[in-house]
């Protein structure tokens, strides 16, 4: 064999994987955006966490937004189906345990919808192609769900335990507890201090009690006891 010929088999080969590379990385591309943007038009039945009552339910969702009713408490919320496209996190406020999650969705229409979550929940997946929901209660979102692999986070800004007791966000109870955190606690390093503390501890503690729902009553009991001190307190 000619070195001329020898060189041009030597370069046919060399063309030929690379051309192997690039056929294999596009198809991948191509799969993975295909996952993303593939999302069945048809209504799926879907578990959703209820950003009303905490509990599932399931509805039949198609991709886009959609108002919702939670059947226990029969009040409405949105939420938002969609395939996520990419998530970013960094941590929030120092000290303060909270974690900013940037979530970027595709919507039906092929435009990007971003998402800014701030939760306590220190690990929460979501890749490019899973399925999330996020759902709105009164205008915020306060729950964001991964339908791929079951899993969800609640937004910070929640009074876990009380919100578990009383059954809503919004109950007068929790309103005036949240009044009392926001107000009192906040404004001493104490008080920000047991902040701190109660929002370690109460995401698990509500999702024992959803699990067993007779502790209910005794933390109902303690939760009645503080939020009539609260209202006394504020009669003087
Ligand atoms: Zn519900």
């Amino acid at each position: 064999m000619s070195l001329t010929s020898k060189l041009s088999v030597c370069i046919i080969t060399r063309i030929d994987l690379y051309s192997a590379e690039f056929f294999v990385v596009a198809l991948v591309k191509i799969l993975s955006e295909w996952r993303i943007l593939s999302m069945n038009a048809i209504a799926t039945n879907v578990n959703v966490v209820c950003p009303v009552c905490l509990k599932q339910h399931i509805f039949a969702l198609s991709p886009g937004y959609s108002t919702l009713n939670c059947p226990k408490k029969g009040r409405a919320f949105d939420v938002l189906f969609a395939r996520t496209r990419a998530k970013n996190q960094h941590a929030g406020p120092r000290n303060s345990g909270i974690k900013v999650y940037q979530i970027r969705l595709i919507l039906p229409d092929r435009s990007e919808k971003l998402v800014e979550f701030r939760s306590k929940a220190t690990r929460f997946e979501l890749r490019a192609g899973d399925s999330a929901i996020v759902a709105y209660y009164n205008g915020k979102a306060k729950i964001v769900q991964n339908c791929t692999i079951h899993q969800f986070m609640v937004s910070a800004d929640g009074c876990f335990i009380a919100t578990a007791v009383y059954g809503s966000y919004d109950a007068d109870e929790v309103r005036i507890l949240r009044a009392f955190r926001d107000r009192q606690l906040a404004s001493s390093r104490m008080g920000r201090l047991l902040i701190r503390s109660y929002y370690v501890v109460s995401p698990p503690l509500a999702e024992m009690l959803e699990l067993f729902p007779s502790a209910k009553k005794p933390a109902k009991y303690v939760l009645d006891k503080i939020v009539s001190s609260l209202e006394t307190v504020k009669r003087r």
